[in-house]
């Protein structure tokens, strides 16, 4: 007995430990089908989309009962709108993506999608309709095509080609001596966060769901690297229902509606100007990256000119 204990609990230390990350997701849900600790109800039905429409009323949430994490949440993410959410390191933003993705369920009140529980469908109808960028990218040891076409095994090398183009990518990798037939991951090329994270989004634009998670690298991006994934974000998000989980609030401008999360609770909300204009913790933030990023932009111009 105790012999097959040991590997049952390291398999047990992987998964939490890619659950925790949002790692390459979709891979860790091929491997094991389902999630063992969420259980489809036996009535569970697949999800039907119409808007889609996002909702969270007053979510409540713990890992720990003696430490709420979400403490009463109410939001929505009107179907084809932008929502972001922002908020200090901990404030419980990537628990928001991790409670759509079924990893948990709400401890109270409940999130739908067009007046569905997420606890009434099944966790396959409810994974094939969100596409999740996640913070950090796992990709397979594959070629580069293998990677993108994961998001739709059928597509033909032209989508995967036009997928790779509208991520921003694809010259980087036609650039290479083996274009897209080039070997990737611990045993291939080693790419970049910025280059893995385009290669994410490419495969999600083939998989074309009609939700969209975006949760944002908290690394800090050169410039034109950040540009050529904003660009890749607006296009994977154009009219789809889209929840970002920002670190950079340079990409949150444009929102529909920022929601500004403190200590598990909305602390603000509105739009880029309205919240800037109200002066509280979101003017704050936005005043520090903002010196943060003229102060990196002086040193880099020292530097080239001395
Ligand atoms: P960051 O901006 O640093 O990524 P965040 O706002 O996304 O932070 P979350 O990852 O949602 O924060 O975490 C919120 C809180 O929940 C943190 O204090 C974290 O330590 C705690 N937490 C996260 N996962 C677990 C877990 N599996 N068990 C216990 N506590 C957890």
């Amino acid at each position: 007995m105790m012999q097959i204990q040991r590997p049952l609990n390291q398999i047990g230390f992987v998964y939490r430990e890619i659950r925790q990350g949002l790692a390459d997701i979709e891979a860790m849900f091929a491997l094991l089908d389902q999630d063992p600790e969420i259980e489809d109800r036996p009535d569970a039905a697949p999800l039907a989309i119409t808007g889609p429409v996002l909702r969270f009323e007053d979510v409540r949430f713990h890992y720990d009962s003696n430490r709420p994490i979400l403490k009463g949440v109410s939001f929505e993410v009107p179907a084809g709108k932008t929502i972001a959410v922002v908020g200090p390191s901990g404030a419980g933003k990537s628990t928001i993506s991790r409670l759509i993705y079924r990893f948990y369920d709400t401890i109270e009140g409940k999130i739908t999608i067009d007046g569905q529980d997420l606890r009434d469908v099944t966790q396959k109808s409810l994974r094939a309709a969100i596409g999740m960028v996640p913070q950090d990218t796992v990709l397979f040891n594959d070629t580069i095509a293998y990677n993108i076409r994961y998001g739709r095994p059928d597509a033909t090398d032209e989508d995967v080609r036009a997928a790779a183009q509208m991520a921003q990518i694809g010259d980087f990798i036609e650039s290479l001596p083996q274009g897209y037939d080039t070997q990737v991951g611990e045993r291939g090329l080693k790419l970049s966060g910025g280059e893995k994270q385009r290669v994410a989004i490419a495969r999600t634009i083939l998989k074309a769901p009609p939700i969209l998670i975006l949760d944002e690298a908290t690394s800090a991006l050169d410039t034109q690297t950040e540009q050529e994934i904003q660009t890749a974000l607006d296009t994977v998000s154009k009219g789809r229902t889209t929840l970002v989980i920002a670190h950079r609030l340079s990409t949150v401008v444009n929102a529909d509606e920022i929601i500004v999360l403190r200590d598990g609770q909305i602390a603000e909300r509105g739009r880029h100007g309205d919240l800037i204009a109200l002066d509280g913790l979101y003017a704050q933030m936005w005043n520090r990256q903002r010196e943060a990023a003229e102060a990196s932009e002086r040193l880099a111009a020292a530097q080239n000119d001395p």
